[in-house]
């Protein structure tokens, strides 16, 4: 009897010990089972987001329109005529052809121009005048001598100031052109100031005049032809009171830009 109980108890214990197992099995299987969901529930979940943040990065990498580059609008470069007379480059390095020859139109008052550009002159002097001025030709056509007299005048009022003869020789230059270097002797620039303005000094009339000037002369072919600040271009200072022609075209698309007319011709 006793026997059958010890192998009952044997058998007992046998049984717990693999039922100890089982369970021990069963919950690591449990545990690899819940580890490997939550593996599979965090995967998913990356990959959800990863989903998500991919759109959201495609909604964010939506390539922008590629931006179309708006170049001004090119004017349409107007052939330059430089064989055409009113084209002709007048400057200390660009002096007058040897065989330059004009005819003149006398404007009454000991001056004269070219010809050709007297009408346009008759123009814009009489849409002056219908604009309340009374603008006067100071100077017009010069003749070599006159002009290389102008400009030893010059030298000597510079040396006379103390300046040595190369300075004098520069600055005079800057003021009077060199003989054959002046637009004056082509007899397509003016020097215009108000009738009584006293020659070519900073009045009140001679401003006004020289103002509407600016504002007009293109509409009648003639240019600012030294504006301010541009000496190292043209080569001569700053003269509110020279006007020359160029013909309306070019007139009109210097004036425009306010450029020189060495610009003009240089683009
Ligand atoms: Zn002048």
């Amino acid at each position: 009897m006793k026997r059958k109980l010890r192998h009952y108890i044997r058998r007992i214990r046998r049984l717990h010990i693999r039922k100890k197992y089982l369970l021990l099995a069963g919950s690591l299987l449990v545990l690899i089972l819940l580890i490997v969901n939550i593996n599979l529930i965090v995967e998913k979940y990356n990959t959800r987001n990863h989903e998500v943040g991919y759109i959201v990065s495609a909604a964010n990498e939506t390539p922008e329109p590629t931006p179309v580059i708006t170049e001004p609008p090119q004017e349409t470069a107007v052939p330059i005529d430089r064989s055409a007379w009113y084209m002709l480059l007048v400057n200390r390095w660009n002096p007058l052809p040897a065989d330059f020859q004009l005819t003149l139109h006398d404007l009454g008052n000991g001056e004269s121009v070219d010809e050709r550009i007297y009408p346009y002159l008759q123009q814009m002097f009489d849409a002056a005048k219908a604009a309340g001025f009374r603008p006067a030709v100071v100077s017009g056509y010069r003749t070599r001598a006159y002009q290389e007299n102008l400009f030893n005048n010059e030298l000597a009022n510079f040396q006379a100031e103390g300046k040595s003869y190369d300075e004098a020789f520069e600055l005079a230059q800057q003021w009077v052109a060199l003989v054959d270097t002046s637009e004056h002797q082509a007899g397509l620039a003016v020097d215009i100031n108000a009738s009584g303005g006293n020659g070519l000094v900073y009045s009140e009339k001679n401003q006004q005049i020289w103002a509407w000037l600016k504002d007009h002369c293109a509409e009648y072919g003639f240019i600012l032809r030294y504006p301010e600040g541009r000496t190292p271009i043209t080569g001569i200072q700053y003269e509110p009171w020279h006007f020359r022609y160029v013909g309306t075209e070019a007139a009109a698309y210097i004036m425009a830009h306010d450029i020189t007319f060495e610009e003009y011709l240089n683009q």
